[in-house]
């Protein structure tokens, strides 16, 4: 037997893509699986978006691209940022990858040595730690209250900052809480990691994802010292429903937007250059399909709230972007059910899986056990009949 990587000791596969990837195999075989495990849109990708890569197809534009991208989409990025978030970005500070998730990879390969420390507030998204720790870094977690709205105040991440710390990971609207930071908040945080020389890595990519009106800000845009000492990440994943195209963007300090582009050139190289067409109309044609999405999720959000906060033992906050409620289910926990005693989250989604039918992702693996996250990008339909599901397995608790 070959002996894996120490690295890759106690690596374990992506919780939100085990699930989905479970729940659609019970699905296939006949069973009744109502899935709110990971966070994929239900819509169809928007027709001119889908149009463009034909034309690209057709247009013979199937060959290498340059690493980081092609020029118009760069181009496109940089529009974006100016317009939505007025950052100016030049091409050379801005780099296309195949998803979000390899930009973050890319930017902790890039910046990190052995015992760097990146601070993440807990609860966060599962990769982020994991993708830390396999740049060589060591995730310091910081652990925030539901009830100060899942949000690290600035005298924490103060007191959590050591010689040792090189970046900061600020994801708002987060997975999975949905809590956002106003630009006050922002803007606090940027001053703390600009004294300290700590760079931001803002995860940006539920930005266009929010409700009752709030408007999510960049935190790079507090000020032109932030914009210098922060990469922005984002994609079109969520905002154009286009998971399966891969593609992410960052735009930071040209310094580490060229390494993330040689890491990149070492290893996919170009993101696919169908997709990347089709990224150029998403962010740069018409955007009516995002705000019908939004109204969508926002209907889904509130009758997922309402339903999960009316079961007994379960509590849920609402969350301010995004699509995902983390339901608090301590309230549960301790209970049994067909002799398998709920001792955390895990156990409980493995309870509804196979007893209810319906799939969600344990908090464990986003930094807090007593909650599980349910995703709201799934129909309305399976929003009520996925609760009502919850409802009923959570009665059967003895
Ligand atoms: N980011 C989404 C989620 O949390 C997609 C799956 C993943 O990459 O984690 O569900």
């Amino acid at each position: 037997m070959i002996r894996l990587s120490g690295r890759l000791s106690g690596l374990e596969e992506s919780a939100t893509l085990a699930i989905t990837a479970k729940a659609k195999a019970l699905a296939a075989e006949g069973r009744d699986i109502i899935g709110l495990g990971a966070g994929e849109p239900d819509f169809d990708t928007p027709e001119n978006i889908k149009n463009a890569a034909i034309k690209a197809i057709r247009d013979g534009q199937t060959k290498y691209t340059p690493v980081g991208g092609i020029n118009e989409l760069k181009d496109a990025v940089a529009g974006k940022f100016k317009r939505d978030n007025n950052l100016a970005y030049s091409r050379d500070e801005i780099i296309v990858s195949c998803g979000g998730k390899h930009s973050i990879y890319n930017l902790f390969q890039a910046i990190l040595d052995p015992g760097d420390e990146v601070v993440i507030p807990s609860p966060y998204w599962l990769s982020y730690p994991v993708m830390a720790a396999l740049g060589g870094g060591v995730p310091r977690i910081i652990p925030t209250e539901e009830s100060a709205g899942f949000k690290m105040s600035v005298e924490a991440f103060r007191e959590n900052i050591t010689p040792r710390t090189k970046a900061v990971v600020i994801n708002s609207p987060s997975n999975p809480t949905g809590a956002a930071y106003t630009f006050e908040e922002l803007k606090r945080l940027a001053q703390a990691a600009l004294e300290n020389n700590v760079l931001i890595i803002s995860d940006e990519i539920y930005e266009k994802l929010t409700y009752d009106g709030f408007k999510a800000s960049s935190i790079a845009s507090t000020s032109e010292e932030a914009r210098r000492n922060s990469v922005v990440l984002n994609g079109v994943s969520k905002t154009y429903s286009m998971t399966g195209w891969r593609i992410g963007y960052a735009a930071g300090p040209k310094e580490i937007v060229k390494a993330m582009t040689s890491i990149q050139s070492q290893s996919t190289s170009n993101p696919t250059s169908i997709s990347q067409w089709a990224a150029v109309e998403a962010i740069s044609g018409p955007q009516d399909s995002l705000a019908v999405m939004v109204g969508e999720f926002e209907k889904r959000r509130n009758a997922m709230v309402e339903a999960l906060n009316s079961i007994e033992g379960v509590s849920a906050f609402k969350p301010l972007g995004a699509f995902y409620v983390f339901a608090n289910i301590s309230g549960l926990l301790g209970g049994r059910s067909k002799g398998r005693e709920i001792k955390g989250s895990a156990d409980f989604a493995a309870c509804l899986l196979d007893e209810a039918g319906v799939a969600v992702v344990p908090g464990g693996p986003f930094g807090d056990d007593r909650y599980i996250r349910l995703s709201y990008a799934t129909s309305m339909k399976n929003v009520v009949e996925g609760v009502r599901r919850i409802r009923e397995a959570a009665g059967r608790l003895g």
